[in-house]
C-alpha cells in the first residue's frame, strides 16, 4: 500500500479483513492507522472487552497540525510510567469543526458465500461483506485522510466497534465524551444522500407464562401461547395507533411495529407453559422513542387487571432515538452542494442520535444502497466510491477550515 492506493484498492483491502461483530476488530483497527500517517495524525485508541471477553477498540484521530493550538497530544505523552498515560486519558478533549464517523464491524455472512471476504470487482462495483456497510466509506476516509491538506484541517477520524449489534462503541465513546464535534458525518450507505433524518431503533422481549397440561385436560393448565395471542393482538392495535402519529418526511410516515420472533410450546399434546416474542419498533424523531414500550406497559397492566391469572412481563432489551437535523444547517448545505443530492431521510437505525446529544449537527452519507447491505449481494459502485472521496475533502477544506 502507500499514498497512491485508489479507494477500490483500499476497500479491496478492508472486505479482506472479516470483522463481524462477534469478533474483534482490531485488525481494522490496525489497517486505518496505517492511513494516518504518525507525523500528521495524533491517534487515540479506546479498547474494551465486550460481554464475551473480546476485545473491541475505538479510535479517534486528530491532525496533528491542530492539536499543537493548545489541545492535548496524547502520542507525545511518554508511556513510561502510569502518571503520565492517566494524565493524557484525562485530558481535555479536542473540540473539531468535522468528525468522520464509521463503524468497523459488518453483519455476518453465510458459510456458502466465499467471496464475503473475497471481494471482486464486477461491472463497476466491488461485491463483498462490507462492501457498502460501511468499509466502503471507510475506504473513502482513508483516501481521503491520505491528502496532506485534509490532515490540515480541524476534523476527527473517529471509527467505532459494535455498531450492528446496537452502537455500542459508540455508546461508549461519546458517554465518556472521547471528543466533541460541531458537525458529524456518519457513514452508512445512502447513494451518497445527505441523510438528515432517521428512525430509531428499539426493541423488547415479552414473555408469557402458563402452566404446563395434557392437552386432553386443557382446563389443567393454561396455554401461555393462547395469553401471547390476545397480547399479540393488542399490540397490533398498538402498531394501529402509532400509524396516526404522522412524521411525513419517512416512508412510511410514522413509527413502525413488528413481532418479528416468536417461540412458544414443546409438543403437539402439551398446553404450553411458556411462549416468549420480540417487539421491534422504529420511533420517528421528535417522538418519545420510549412510548411504544409505555404503551405496552399499560396493555399488559391493563390485561391483568382484566385477568389476574395472566403472567406475563416485558422487558425492554434497547431503546433508542431517531435523529432529526436542521436541512437549513451549513453541513446539509455543503453536502448538498457537494454531492448534487437533496436532503432525505432513511428508516434505518445508525449511530447518528449518539452523535445529535454532543450537539453535532449530523448527517448520515455514504456509497452504496443499504438495500443490498446484509445481504450476499452487497456492492458499492466504484463511481460512488470516488466521488465520496471527492466530497470527503471538499467537506473538509469548506467547513473544517482550520484557519487558526
Ligand atoms: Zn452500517
Amino acid at each position: 500500500m502507500g499514498d497512491s492506493a485508489s479507494v477500490t484498492e483500499i476497500l479491496l483491502d478492508l472486505i479482506a479483513i472479516p470483522s463481524v461483530s462477534s469478533a474483534s476488530n482490531r485488525a481494522m483497527i490496525d489497517y486505518a492507522r496505517q492511513w494516518l500517517t504518525p507525523n500528521r495524525w495524533a491517534i487515540r485508541t479506546f479498547p474494551y472487552a465486550d460481554p464475551n471477553g473480546i476485545e473491541k477498540i475505538n479510535l479517534v484521530a486528530v491532525p496533528r497540525r491542530f492539536l499543537q493550538h493548545g489541545l492535548p497530544d496524547e502520542a507525545s505523552a511518554s508511556p513510561a510510567g502510569d502518571s503520565v498515560a492517566k494524565r493524557s486519558q484525562e485530558a481535555d478533549v479536542p473540540i473539531v469543526e468535522l468528525a468522520l464517523v464509521c463503524h468497523t464491524d459488518t453483519v455476518p455472512y453465510p458459510d456458502d458465500w466465499p467471496e464475503a471476504v473475497h471481494p471482486k470487482v464486477m461491472n463497476g462495483r466491488v461485491y463483498g461483506r462490507g462492501a457498502c456497510d460501511v468499509k466502503g466509506f471507510l475506504a473513502c476516509i482513508l483516501a481521503a485522510v491520505a491528502d496532506p491538506e485534509v490532515s490540515e484541517q480541524s476534523l476527527a477520524v473517529v471509527l467505532t466497534a459494535d455498531e450492528e449489534i446496537g452502537c455500542v462503541g459508540a455508546k461508549r465513546l461519546l458517554g465518556e465524551k472521547r471528543f466533541h464535534a460541531r458537525n458529524a458525518v456518519v457513514g452508512e450507505p445512502t447513494q451518497l444522500h445527505p441523510v438528515v433524518a432517521g428512525k430509531g431503533y428499539a426493541l423488547g422481549e415479552i414473555v408469557v407464562r402458563g402452566k404446563a397440561a395434557h392437552s386432553a385436560f386443557p382446563q389443567a393448565g393454561r396455554s401461555a401461547i393462547l395469553d401471547a395471542a390476545t397480547l399479540i393482538d393488542s399490540i397490533r392495535n398498538i402498531g394501529l395507533r402509532a400509524a396516526t402519529e404522522r412524521h411525513e418526511r419517512f416512508d412510511p410516515p410514522f413509527t413502525t411495529v413488528n413481532i418479528g420472533t416468536i417461540s412458544g410450546g414443546t409438543a403437539k399434546n402439551v398446553v404450553p407453559a411458556e411462549c416468549r416474542f420480540l417487539v421491534e419498533w422504529r420511533p420517528v424523531p421528535g417522538q418519545n422513542e420510549r412510548w411504544i414500550a409505555d404503551l405496552i406497559g399499560e396493555e399488559l397492566a391493563r390485561a391483568q387487571g382484566e385477568d389476574p391469572g395472566l403472567q406475563a412481563t416485558f422487558q425492554p432489551i434497547r431503546i433508542d432515538a431517531g435523529f432529526e437535523t436542521d436541512p437549513q444547517s451549513k453541513l446539509v448545505g455543503e453536502l448538498e452542494g457537494l454531492s448534487g443530492n437533496a436532503a432525505m431521510a432513511v428508516a434505518f437505525g445508525t449511530e447518528a442520535p449518539y452523535l445529535k446529544k454532543l450537539g453535532a449537527e449530523t448527517v448520515v452519507f455514504g456509497p452504496g444502497d443499504m438495500k443490498t447491505a446484509h445481504s450476499v449481494e452487497e456492492n458499492v459502485p466504484v463511481e460512488e466510491l470516488e466521488r465520496c472521496v471527492e466530497i470527503l475533502k471538499g467537506l473538509a477544506y469548506s467547513l473544517a477550515k482550520n484557519d487558526k
